[in-house]
């Protein structure tokens, strides 16, 4: 919006929340490493790069900082034993590029809310035994191995290199306003309207009062008339855009709120750990593998109808609202039924097109099972020799040849389609 005053947040920054997102930008656009992130969020932005690869597609982000929190620290979290998380937003806008063949293909721009799950690790808390993906090699081992040097690439690292990272992300449009961008939003309708109304007016009383009269009644009804008719254009425009967007969402934001309190309520009773926060992001970050995955029948986590195909012309997804529709628990298992409003891109023989899609994912958990906010595909651990490994490349444990059900150890999808 104000070109001259864009704040770009840096790599070289010392909060992590900034340099994510500018590691994100160079990530999307030449596949460099995002480092701030962990590996599950490293895998979900290579899946994606990978769809834009086989659609010979180049997309970028660019992302500055603007809007009433522009450079906020609050934050919500959630514990396990081991871990911290903490959950981050930040007002921005967001420019999306879409080229085929060195040809601009799309383009669109919004003001957003962009947040982030920072994962850490409490700081009593001893973690030496816990898995990590070699941040160079992408082999799990354990912390203390990868501080003494890694055993498969010889690499060492220092504690501060392995946390915190970004353990999710995900963006909302932003509705918010500062008087300054609210001031310029209304003068982009009122100007152009000031100016039709100043030669309008002149024009017509150029027959009836002559030359500096009729200039002097013309500033004087344009001025008038492009004040008052621009501003509720804008009125207007706003509102509309708010009605269109939140559209199926505005009936739905009460809903919401009330199922957040009985997801808080139903989760309780087995884990006073899940929150509403945690929940959400991770219905987010495992839709992002479905969706951007080639071969989502052979991600360990999914296990429902098959769904290969179903969603290869998407290049680009944006969570809106989430809604949980059913939470109900039978032998040990908790099962919810969650709609996602999603704004995603599709991308079809050169052609972008923005839609509204309406996602219902259902889930299932354990209720016997630990919350492990450091759980990770990349990074499981056989149930039988203990030995680890990526649940992305191995159906079975690599060392011992048992067959492992992530469902014991986390959230599985059974069922993910678009409704609408
Ligand atoms: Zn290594
Ligand atoms: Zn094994």
């Amino acid at each position: 919006m104000n070109d001259d005053k864009k704040i770009k947040w840096s790599k070289n920054s010392n909060n992590i929340f900034e340099r994510f997102a500018a590691e994100l930008e160079d990530g999307i656009e030449t596949g460099a490493k995002v480092t701030t992130g962990n590996q599950d969020v490293r895998y979900g932005i290579e899946l994606w790069r990978n769809r834009l690869e086989k659609k010979g597609l180049k997309m970028s982000y660019d992302i500055a900082a603007r809007g009433l929190n522009s450079d906020g620290n609050n934050f919500r979290e959630w514990n396990d034993e081991h871990y911290i998380n903490k959950l981050y937003y930040r007002t921005c806008e967001l420019k999306k590029t879409v080229n085929k063949d060195e040809k601009k293909i799309f383009s669109d721009f919004d003001n957003m809310d962009m947040y982030q799950v920072v994962t850490d690790v409490k700081s009593d808390v001893r973690v030496d035994d816990d898995i990590y993906c070699c941040p160079n090699c992408g082999a799990s081992v354990m912390i203390k191995e990868l501080v003494e040097g890694c055993p498969y690439c010889n690499t060492f690292f220092k504690m501060d290199e392995l946390y915190p990272k970004v353990s999710n992300f995900y963006f909302l449009r932003d509705y918010s306003r500062t008087e300054k961008e609210i001031k310029s939003e209304i003068r982009k309708f009122i100007y152009p309207l000031m100016i039709a109304g100043f030669i309008g007016y002149t024009v017509y009383f150029l027959f009836t009062i002559g030359l500096p009269w009729a200039i002097l009644a013309g500033a004087f009804g344009g001025f008038l008339s492009g004040g008052i008719i621009g501003y509720f254009a804008w009125a207007f425009s706003t509102l509309g855009r708010l009605f269109k967007d939140a559209g199926k969402a505005v009936v739905l934001l009460a809903n919401v709120g009330g199922t957040m309190i009985n997801f808080n309520k139903w989760m309780k009773r087995y884990n006073n750990d899940i929150s509403y926060e945690y929940f959400q992001a991770k219905v987010a970050s495992l839709v992002r593998v479905i969706i951007f995955s080639d071969d989502p029948d052979d991600l360990p986590f999914y296990d429902g109808e098959k769904i290969n195909g179903t969603f290869d012309n998407i290049i680009d997804m944006n969570r809106g609202a989430l809604a949980v529709r059913k939470i109900n628990e039978e032998n040990g298992v908790l099962q919810t039924v969650v709609d996602i409003y999603m704004l995603d891109l599709y991308e079809n023989n050169g052609k972008v097109k923005k839609k509204e899609d309406k996602v219902q994912v259902v889930l299932e958990k354990k209720t016997d099972v630990a919350l492990d906010l450091g759980f990770s595909i990349k990074k499981i651990q056989c149930p039988s020799c203990a030995g680890s490994f990526d649940a992305t490349k191995n159906k079975v444990c690599p060392y011992c040849n048992t067959s492992y059900n992530i469902g014991d150890m986390d959230w599985v999808v059974k069922s993910i389609k678009i409704v609408k």
